[in-house]
């Protein structure tokens, strides 16, 4: 078994292909050898090594420490330096590296190879001791952190971790000495605080800090391999639904150093501005430091160059100015990447003796609006086709754009508490918690809450899950808390240095003003402001973004599902119709009888205590059924509108407190006690399965008649306007074709009867709600006369699971949690259950009635793998609420082009 792959000087077995062999990092690394961009030389262990590891209780194949040696020997020869060679040691960093990024998820180790041996060595070749002992401090502590406690599973208390104590011995150095920055300290300084470190990391651990190379060497592969299923990788993994089988790689690489002087420097950018998708070059950088600095938020890092200044660091020297040759020799790279992925990249670097050194490139995770801006602007740069545009954005940046700002006058109005750093956009509005875990807790208690970290770790990402939104005191807009929230579209500011967080107090002093654990604040994620209270959240405009416009404009052309929505009023029907929809896939009457001048009609009509009674109650709700239908008609003129007959169980219209009782029997002319009987008649034991959809019709037929001669008088009146109507006329819950046809039949007569009166002419259609397993089952006897097939899948998935949909909140966590469920079946479609049913039915209803109009009006049609799954199984249209529309139309394009 091959299992290291070498990278260096221009040739690299591996490329950006064999991602799944070689992780993320190792792949790319390889490739950007094969593009002859500089690249320290290094070696990848493969991900089939971590499954072996695994399989074979934690040994490695015999052979691998052979091909590591093997390797290792080619990056000495082209470095020039020995590991562990006590005169010129070549130092390596061992890098973890997944199939998929996981931010800050696995560990890096730096200067691995530094010991008593090789630091004397090193530091009369660099003439250095600054930098030999600041390097040496700092494998100390991401070696105790990463190997000796993380991957050896200790799990100490927050805050008290090795990390957090050795943090605590050097900031208490530096107050002691007057120190302000790392920047301060000298090689003595570092020196003595390493020999503190090795003290106290033995006192804490048990064991000493190893003082072998190989040692080293091995324990950080070693323990990127267990940090693979370490806690919190296996939390992220279950977020971003990454299998655990995947494994990650190990890199082993040649060090270069950032921190060797006032020429070196380090770095991380992105080919376009993550924010907004803006196509300047974007990034921050740090002069002599290593890596992790700048992501860590260590110091403030610096400005890239003139596009990356904001009013805050604008009086920091940028890289461009300070060392313009290495800025452009990284800009050429930035073009060449951007050339080679069509793809926004992410990348690291390192500045050794102004010498530049790439360290890392990847796809970077960008907001919402910045996908589809560098999707839009890389097809008009001709680096993609629209095709490639469209399966680039997913659904869910769609849905960024389509989240609520702050509401901008009241924002105008508010006083500013404090700026930060813009990370994720949108405004969020919560109450404050300090803890991940707190986040949690407040959010099962249906809090909306906004998780605030002096910065944020991998920790932390079960918090930052739940929240509103994040902010963070340190940290810059590659912080790890900027990388996640924008990965989710989430709103977030980081960098707030005004903010002073007491966790033991649980509160925060912001420029004097002290915010308590609940209190409120709102949050512009776009511009980085923070604010006291609650500030009202506005909905969003996409319309006035011109690379969504275009987007969606190619999203149309590209799909052949049509859009519906469920819409019950002439506002939610223009909302929809701005939205894109065409036509109303589902318009439920029932909300119609709760205004309060009709729900007293509707529940004498239920009460009625004979035929004639009830008819004429039915028949004074004619005319508000009538005016409504009026209106959604001319709303959707020329499109298609399905009105459903009346559907719910008839008590959910008399569940009625005492004084209501008493009002209704006035009315009525009969007792209280007559009322209270008849309430009690209605009562049922299982009322979704009750006496409700077509149910209803059959025992009542004047409702069924009243709701048709409302919707074609309707039809009738608008018709002579001149105004086209559509009306698809859809009765609920069928199980058996007689049903349908009774009531079709009644449906039909009093259409011909009105046709007759108003002499007007007009289409319309009968058609069924899909909703039961037994309509499915004998679709063909339905689409005898049925025209068109509606699928209600939330009942039908409660009807095929038999899961009452009102209480699945009791049980369903604990199934998602133990995997019986791999996502909730009323949010997105079970395909292989519910889905086999729809797709039977669609063969059935076909096979009799080729021309069968069928489509989808549940919570699923705005979902878009169930909208996917419509496409597959050819349905004509997906009918969802007026917000998920575009999501809709992108979704329906997107399953175009996939199938
Ligand atoms: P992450 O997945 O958290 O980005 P990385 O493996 O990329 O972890 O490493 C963390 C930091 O260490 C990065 O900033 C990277 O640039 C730096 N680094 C990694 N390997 C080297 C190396 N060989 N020389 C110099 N710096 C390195
Ligand atoms: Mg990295
Ligand atoms: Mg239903």
């Amino acid at each position: 078994m091959k299992a290291v792959y070498y990278f260096g000087s221009g040739k690299a077995d591996g490329k950006a292909e064999m991602k799944n062999l070689l992780g993320g990092k190792g792949a790319n690394l390889a490739e950007m050898i094969n593009l002859d961009i500089p690249v320290p030389p290094g070696l990848t262990i493969t991900t089939e090594v971590c499954t072996y590891y695994y399989d074979n209780s934690y040994n490695f194949p015999s052979d691998l420490e052979e091909q590591v040696k093997n390797a290792i020997n080619k990056i000495e020869t082209v470095m020039g330096k020995t590991f562990g060679d006590p005169d010129n040691p070549l130092l390596l960093s061992v890098r973890s590296g997944a199939r998929m990024s996981m931010p800050g998820m696995m560990e890096t180790v730096l200067n691995v190879g530094l010991t008593s041996k090789t630091i004397p060595g090193l530091i009369k070749k660099t003439n250095n001791p600054r930098f030999v002992y600041d390097a040496y401090r700092r494998l100390i502590m991401m070696y105790s952190d990463v190997v000796m406690e993380k991957a050896a599973g200790l799990e100490p208390k927050e805050g008290h971790g090795i990390r957090h104590q050795l943090e605590a011995i050097l900031d208490e150095y530096k107050a002691k000495n007057g120190y302000k920055s790392d920047i301060d300290l000298s090689g003595d300084d570092w020196k003595n605080i390493s020999k503190d470190f090795k003290i106290r990391i033995k006192d804490v651990l048990g064991h000493e800090f190893p003082d072998n190379h190989y040692e080293q060497l091995w324990g950080g592969i070693k323990a990127v391999f267990q940090s693979w299923n370490g806690k919190r990788a296996i939390s992220y993994r279950k977020i971003e639904n990454i299998p655990g089988e995947w494994g990650t790689a190990v890199n082993v690489q040649a060090m270069v150093f950032g921190n060797t002087g006032d020429s070196s420097a380090t770095g991380v950018a992105f080919t376009r501005n993550p924010a907004t998708g803006e196509n300047n070059f974007y990034g921050e950088w740090l002069q002599n430091a290593q890596g992790e600095d700048v992501v860590a938020g260590i110091r403030t890092p610096h400005p890239l160059n003139q596009s990356t200044k904001t009013e805050e660091s604008k009086n920091l020297e940028s890289l461009e100015e300070f060392l313009p040759d290495v800025y452009n020799q990284l800009d050429s790279i930035r073009q060449k990447l951007e050339k080679h992925y069509n793809d926004m990249q992410d990348i690291e670097f390192t500045i050794e003796e102004g010498r530049l050194w790439m360290l890392q490139t990847r796809s970077g995770k960008r907001t919402g609006a910045a996908a589809i801006k560098i999707a839009v602007d890389m097809v008009e740069e001709e680096m993609l086709s629209k095709q490639d545009a469209i399966i680039r954005v997913t659904p869910d940046q769609i849905d960024e754009l389509l989240h609520p700002k702050l509401h901008v006058e009241d924002e105008g109005a508010a006083t500013i508490l404090a700026r930060g750093l813009p990370a994720g956009p949108g405004g969020g509005v919560g109450q404050v918690v300090f803890s991940a875990d707190d986040a949690e807790k407040w959010n099962k208690d249906g809090k909306t809450i906004i998780l605030v970290r002096e910065e944020t770790s991998p920790e932390d990402v079960h918090g930052m899950h739940v929240a509103e939104a994040i902010l963070t005191a340190k940290g810059g807009m590659t912080s790890h808390a900027a990388l996640v929230a924008r990965g989710w579209g989430k709103c977030c500011i980081v960098g707030c240095s005004s903010i002073n967080i007491d966790f033991t107090k649980k509160e925060m002093m912001i420029n004097d003003q002290a915010v308590k654990e609940g209190d409120w604040i709102s949050m512009n994620g776009s511009k980085g402001t923070i604010y006291p209270g609650k500030i009202k959240l506005e909905p969003a405009d996409p319309e006035s973004n011109s690379s969504y416009k275009r987007l969606m404009s190619w999203a149309d052309e590209l799909r052949t599902l049509k859009i519906r929505t469920n819409a019950d009023s002439p506002e939610d029907a223009k909302q929809a119709i701005e939205f894109g929809a065409q036509g109303i896939g589902l318009c439920r009457t029932e909300h119609m009888f709760f205004a309060p001048n009709r729900i007293i009609e509707m529940r004498k009509m239920i009460l009625a205590e004979d035929m004639s009674k009830r008819r004429e109650a039915v028949m004074n709700l004619l005319p508000f059924q009538r005016e409504d239908f009026k209106g959604i008609l001319k709303a959707m003129e020329g499109m298609p509108v399905t009105i459903r007959l009346l559907d719910p169980p008839l008590h959910e219209f008399i569940t009625l407190d005492k004084p209501q009782i008493e009002e209704l029997a006035n009315e009525l002319e009969i007792s209280v006690s007559k009322v209270k009987n008849r309430i009690n008649s209605l009562h049922e034991l299982n009322p979704m399965l009750g006496h409700r959809g077509c149910r209803l019709g059959v025992a009542y037929p004047e409702i069924t008649e009243m709701q048709a001669r409302a919707i074609f008088e309707a039809s009738a009146e608008l018709t002579k306007e001149g105004i086209i109507v559509m009306p698809e006329v859809m009765i609920p819950l069928v199980g058996t074709s007689a049903e349908f046809d009774h009531q079709e039949n009644l449906v039909r007569e009093v259409a011909s009867k009105v046709i007759n009166e108003t002499g007007t002419n007009f289409k319309y259609l009968v058609g069924t709600m899909i909703e039961l397993p037994r309509a499915c089952l004998t679709a063909d006897e339905i689409a005898e006369k049925a025209e068109f097939f509606s699928f209600g899948t939330n009942d039908l998935t409660q009807t095929t699971y038999g899961f009452s949909r009102d209480d699945i909140g009791g049980f369903l966590p604990d199934y998602l949690e133990k995997n019986i469920l791999s996502h909730d079946p009323f949010q997105s479609l079970d395909i292989s259950g519910v889905g086999q049913l729809i797709s039977l039915a669609v063969d059935k209803g076909k096979k009799v009635k080729k021309d069968l109009k069928i489509g989808i009006c549940g919570e699923h049609g705005g979902d878009p793998n169930s909208i996917n799954f419509c496409y597959q199984n050819g349905l004509d249209y997906v009918s969802c609420s007026p917000f998920r529309v575009p999501i809709a139309r992108f979704s329906a394009a997107q399953a175009a082009l996939k199938n």
